[in-house]
C-alpha cells in the first residue's frame, strides 16, 4: 500500500530523518515531519490532508495518547501507525484505545523500526481496507421493500473449513441486495434501516427462506451442509420468533438442525431476559446458536454460560491483528480457552493469509472463514465450489 502524504511526529530529530527516508523508500509520495503533537493538529487545521500519521507516544509537550484523542475528536479519517520505544504492553494498549475511538490504526512498531517492520505494517493497512462490494452509504426504503417482498434479496455463501484437514464444514449466508444497475449492495445499511423501521423480522424471514431454498441442494461428502444465517439482536425481543423461523426453513425443506443462527455479541446483553427465552427456544427447536463477533462485547464466562450457544466466532479484528498485536493474540487465546471450557466450537473469521492460518491453528481454533479460503459468492458459484471437492490443507498453510 503506498500513501500519498505521510506525516511523522516524533521529538527525536534523528528518528525523524531516518523514518522519512524509510517511508519514501516504501513508496510514500510525500513525507512531512513535525516534532510535537500540537504541530500535527496545526497542520490539519491549516488544511493538510495526510493519509498516514506515524505517531510516537512519549513526547515532552503532548504525549501520544492525547494526540490520538485530538485526532479522534477531529474525526481524522486517514491511517495511524504507532512507533514507540515504550514496552509492548503500553503500545498495544494505546493502539486498542485509538481503535476504540474510531481511528484506523494499521499497526504498532516497537523502536528501533526496521524497514521490514514498516513494510509489514503498511501492507497490513491495505489488508484492513479491502472491500468486497461497493457499499452504498444509505439504503432506500423502496429497495428494502423489494428485498423483503419482491425477490431482490440474494444470499451469498462463504465457506467455513476445518483447520485440521481443510474440509468444508459449513457456510455462512450473507445478504446481498440486487440494485437497479445489476450490482449487489452490501447488507449493513439495509439491516440498520430494517431495524429502525421494524422490518427486521420480515427481512430475516425472507433471508431464511431464500437460504433454505438453496441449502437443499448443498451436499458435502453426500451429507447436507450446515449453513448459518445472521439474526439481528432486535429480533430477540419477539417471543414467537423461534416458531416463525422454524416454519420458514422447514417449509422450504430444510430441518432447523441444519441451520445455525449467528447473534452478534456486541448488543446481546441489551436484551437479557427476553433474549434468554428466545435463544433457549431456538435451541430447543434444533437450531445451532453461534455468538458472533466475539470479543467486541463485554461477555464474561458466566454471561456466556447463561445462553445455550453451540459455537463461538472470534471477531475478525482480533484474527487480523493477532500476528502484529500481543493484545489481539491474547484475546484469541482467551476466546479459545473460554470456548473449550464451555464445550463450544471455535471459528475464526476474517482469515486472509497463510500466516494467520498457521497462528490460529497453533492457538487451537477449530474452523476458519475468510478470503484465504473464499470470498462470499452467489449460490450457483458456491455449488460449484462444493463440487470441486475438498481442497487440501497446504493451500491454506505455509507449513504444510
Ligand atoms: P458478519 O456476520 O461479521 O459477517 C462477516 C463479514 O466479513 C461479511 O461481510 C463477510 O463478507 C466479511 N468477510 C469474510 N471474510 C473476510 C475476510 O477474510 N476479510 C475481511 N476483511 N472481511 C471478510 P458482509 O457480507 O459485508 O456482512 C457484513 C455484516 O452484515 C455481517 O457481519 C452481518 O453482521 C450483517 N449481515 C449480513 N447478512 C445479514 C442478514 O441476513 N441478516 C442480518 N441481521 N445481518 C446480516
Ligand atoms: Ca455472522
Ligand atoms: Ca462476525
Amino acid at each position: 500500500m503506498s500513501y500519498q502524504q505521510a506525516l511523522i511526529v516524533d521529538d527525536d530529530a534523528v528518528f525523524l530523518a531516518f523514518a522519512e527516508d524509510m517511508l519514501l523508500d516504501a513508496g510514500c509520495v510525500a513525507v512531512e515531519t513535525v516534532e510535537e503533537g500540537p504541530a500535527v493538529i496545526a497542520r490539519l487545521a491549516s488544511g493538510a490532508t495526510p493519509d498516514l500519521i506515524v505517531c510516537d507516544l512519549n513526547m515532552p509537550t503532548h504525549d501520544g495518547v492525547s494526540l490520538i484523542r485530538s485526532l479522534a475528536e477531529r474525526r481524522y479519517a486517514g491511517k495511524v501507525l504507532i512507533v514507540s520505544g515504550e514496552p509492548n504492553s503500553v503500545i498495544d494498549a494505546v493502539a486498542k484505545l485509538a481503535r476504540m475511538q474510531g481511528l484506523r490504526v494499521i499497526g504498532s512498531i516497537k523502536k528501533p523500526m526496521t524497514p521490514l517492520a514498516l513494510m509489514a505494517a503498511l501492507a497490513g493497512g491495505e489488508r484492513g481496507s479491502k472491500k468486497e462490494s461497493a457499499e452504498p452509504l444509505t439504503a432506500t426504503p423502496s429497495l428494502l421493500d423489494a428485498a423483503i417482498e419482491r425477490g431482490a434479496l440474494h444470499p451469498f455463501f462463504q465457506p467455513k473449513v476445518s483447520m485440521f484437514d481443510g474440509r468444508v464444514t459449513g457456510a455462512e449466508a450473507l445478504a446481498r441486495i440486487a440494485t437497479s444497475n445489476s450490482d449487489f449492495a452490501n447488507p449493513v445499511p439495509y439491516v440498520q434501516l430494517a431495524e429502525r423501521n421494524s422490518r427486521i423480522d420480515d427481512l430475516t424471514i425472507a433471508m431464511a427462506r431464500a437460504v433454505a431454498k438453496h441449502t437443499r441442494g448443498f451436499l458435502v461428502r453426500n451429507k447436507p451442509l450446515p449453513v448459518s444465517i445472521n439474526i439481528s439482536p432486535v429480533s430477540l425481543k419477539r417471543l414467537d420468533f423461534p416458531d416463525i423461523l422454524k416454519d420458514a426453513v422447514e417449509l422450504a425443506g430444510v430441518p432447523a438442525s441444519q441451520i445455525t443462527l449467528e447473534i452478534t455479541e456486541t448488543r446481546l446483553l441489551e436484551y437479557e431476559a427476553d433474549a434468554l427465552d428466545v435463544l433457549t427456544r431456538m435451541r430447543l427447536k434444533g437450531f445451532g446458536l453461534s455468538v458472533d463477533d466475539f470479543g467486541t462485547g463485554y461477555s464474561n464466562i458466566d454471561r456466556l454460560r447463561m445462553f445455550p450457544f453451540t459455537e463461538l466466532k472470534i471477531d475478525q479484528s482480533f484474527t487480523q491483528n493477532a500476528l502484529s498485536d500481543a493484545f489481539a493474540r491474547a484475546c484469541v487465546e482467551t476466546s479459545v480457552r473460554l470456548a473449550k471450557e464451555l464445550g463450544l466450537k471455535v471459528v475464526a473469521e476474517g482469515v486472509e493469509t497463510e500466516d494467520m492460518w498457521d497462528l490460529l491453528a497453533d492457538l487451537g481454533v477449530d474452523e476458519a472463514q475468510g478470503y484465504l479460503i473464499a470470498r462470499p459468492m452467489p449460490a450457483s458459484d458456491f455449488a460449484k465450489f462444493l463440487a470441486r471437492g475438498a481442497p487440501s490443507i497446504d493451500q491454506y498453510s505455509r507449513r504444510a
